[in-house]
């Protein structure tokens, strides 16, 4: 039957402990679906009865190994077969390591799993195991198959009770299967056929299971996500055009849309989708490389996932659950430093929990681990150093990959599983609505900074209590101005009683005195200004948050430290000593700023 129309394929993982007649499943399902060549059954029943063997279904896959007839194809690991609804690869019981790291890389692709289970011998080792490497997998479709049902005189109850009994397995590791389905293997029951000796049961055939998975949408029909490589400015004639460059992972993308990136939360229109050489495209989908113009002058940096309104969100978060499979020859241990690389963002990162791992060869596991050796695959918690934007590997796969180097090298890849909660999550979500409601004005930052001859920066000076930060923060403001700069000292009490009026000055109020101090510098910073503020004794948490309501990068922190003592608090970028001359602690501070690129024109 030719066809000039693809046929749709669906890509299958069989698994389940050894014996449990997974062979034997495919073997029949071969059989009785018609796809054997003529007298191919025949020739390998006679064959075993020659030699004095029982037969068994599973002869036929290796009586059919490296033969390509019409419509099926075997080798060592897949079965590939046509159904009249579609085409099928069934993939071998995953006890490869090349088969977990094609996965996790995205080098190939599982729609959906099929788990067998024995009836009379019911749940063993690697029926555990092989749900939950599918779990860490992020294979979204999973059923189960309770074979073997002649063996326990296809009995309702002994089916009902292993199928509660594995259901309540895998709700314990976060799946819900699609399926259970009773099924005897060896004597065709419920494979394509409906079932004689179970009457009682109504429900699909294996085929029809199959026929059921939903293949996985196509990357162009997912949400519309592109990590963001570069932006290009154009210079001269008063082109002062930025194109936004990348490769779209998934979705497409039209001159007009709404566009919203992440981490930022920052919000543009497309003006034009812009092409090298050649005229503008109308539209550009996942796989092309993209380049577009904004009808907005935002900042944009390298890293940031340009999605678009209206779609599903992606999850901006410190910390993350992910199925990590670890190839570095020195194992994952957690605390240790490493760079997680996620579409175009880099990410200093570390494990925090390992809270189970399984070796990809022999399917050992351990709860929870202290480490992850090479080859083993793993379900960790991340922690990451700056907040990112990622989906988890249900809602686009695509941005739910990442890598990770340890000292410069790839070490493992990931899946991301879910964004989990962090403390600055609340003020977050505040950020992103008021970057996505942000209006910006005419006058772009860059304009701004020239005419200023400075970037905006926020210098926060704290320390502890009995230092005078505020008056090195008034100098600081009075020697700024002095050389020219636009520059402002927010003195603490301005807001408290200000835009603070209605907070109590209590401990529980601390988070919102900060996030509104925040907010207030954020607005001079837009403003183009370099904002000096003095606060007693700030902790990571505090810097942590008000880092999350102004732009991280555009924060310095300076300690002042009691002269004599040491104690620093705070992740600070300078700590000046208390007891030293005026001038020369001013000077430090001008040099941070230096160095930092905030004063332009001075050498
Ligand atoms: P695998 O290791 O999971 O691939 O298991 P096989 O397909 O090789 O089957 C192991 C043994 O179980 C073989 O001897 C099969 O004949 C037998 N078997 C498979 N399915 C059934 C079944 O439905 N009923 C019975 N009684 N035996 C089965």
């Amino acid at each position: 039957m030719a066809s000039s129309l693809p046929r749709a394929q669906l890509s299958v993982v069989i698994g389940g402990h050894v014996d449990h007649g997974k062979s034997t499943l495919v073997g029949r399902l071969l059989a009785d679906s018609n796809v054997l060549p003529e007298g191919r059954l025949e020739q390998v029943r006679s064959l075993c009865e020659r030699t004095g063997r029982p037969f068994e279904y599973a002869f036929l896959l290796d009586a059919l190994k490296d033969e390509r007839a019409q419509g099926i194809t075997i080798d060592t690991a897949r079965a590939f077969f046509r159904a009249p609804k579609r085409d099928y690869l069934l993939l071998d019981a995953p006890g490869h390591v090349e088969f977990v790291k094609n996965l996790v890389t995205g080098a190939s692709r599982a729609d959906a799993a099929l788990l067998v289970i024995d009836a009379q011998e019911g749940i063993q080792d690697n029926s555990r195991r092989h749900g939950y490497l599918m779990s860490l997998l992020g294979i979204q479709q999973l059923a189960v198959v309770i074979n073997k049902l002649d063996l326990v005189g296809y009995q309702e109850a002994a089916f009902r009770a292993l199928a509660e009994e594995y259901t309540r397995f895998l709700a314990g590791i976060g799946v819900e299967p699609v399926q259970v389905i009773p099924a005897s293997a060896r004597e065709g029951e419920n494979l394509v056929g409906r079932p004689a000796r179970m009457p009682w049961y109504q429900g699909p055939t294996v085929l029809d299971l199959l026929d059921g998975f939903l293949p996985s949408r196509p990357a162009v029909e997912g949400p519309f996500r592109m990590p963001v490589q570069d932006v290009y400015k154009f210079s001269g004639d008063g082109d002062s055009r930025r194109i936004v460059a990348g490769t779209i992972e998934s979705g497409t993308l039209r001159p007009g849309d709404e566009l919203v990136f992440y981490p930022s939360g920052k919000r543009a229109r497309v003006r034009t989708l812009e092409a090298f050489p050649g005229p503008a495209p109308a539209a550009l989908g996942a796989g092309c490389a993209a380049g577009f113009t904004l009808d907005e002058q935002l900042y944009l940096a390298r890293g940031e996932l340009a999605t678009r309104a209206g779609e599903p969100r992606p999850a901006v978060s410190l910390r993350l659950r992910a199925g990590i499979f670890w190839l570095g020859r020195r194992p994952l241990v957690p605390g240790r430093d490493y760079l997680l690389k996620l579409g175009t963002a880099r990410v200093p990162m570390r494990v925090v929990a390992i809270r189970q791992s399984l070796d990809a060869a022999t399917l050992a596991t351990r709860a929870p681990a202290d480490s992850v050796a090479r080859h083993e695959i793993a379900d960790c918690i991340l922690e990451l150093a700056r907040p990112l934007a990622s989906d988890s590997v249900g809602l686009s796969p695509h941005t739910a990959r990442f890598v990770i180097v340890d000292e410069l090298e790839i070490a493992g890849g990931g899946l991301v599983h879910e964004a989990l909660a962090d403390p600055q999550m609340p003020v977050r979500e505040k950020v992103l609505l008021r970057n996505y409601k942000w209006e910006t004005s005419f006058i772009p930052a860059e304009r701004r900074s020239e005419r200023y001859g400075q970037r905006p920066t926020l210098v926060l000076i704290t320390g502890p209590r009995e230092t005078d930060r505020k008056h090195l923060a008034k100098a600081l403001e009075a020697r700024l101005f002095d050389t020219g700069r636009v520059v402002y000292y927010i003195g603490m009490a301005n807001v408290l009683y200000g835009v603070d009026a209605d907070l109590a000055r209590e401990a529980a109020n601390r988070a919102e005195h900060l996030r509104r101090l925040a907010e207030v510098a954020n607005l001079l910073l837009d403003a183009g200004v370099i904002v000096v503020v003095s606060a007693a004794e700030l902790e990571h948490e505090d810097l942590d948050l008000i880092r999350t309501a102004a732009p991280p990068d555009r924060v310095v922190t300076v300690w002042l430290e009691a002269a004599g003592q040491s104690g620093v608090r705070a992740d600070a970028d300078l700590i000046l000593d208390a007891g030293a001359p005026l001038d020369a602690q001013l000077e430090r501070l001008e040099a941070l700023l230096v160095g930092r690129g905030a004063l332009r024109d001075v050498s």
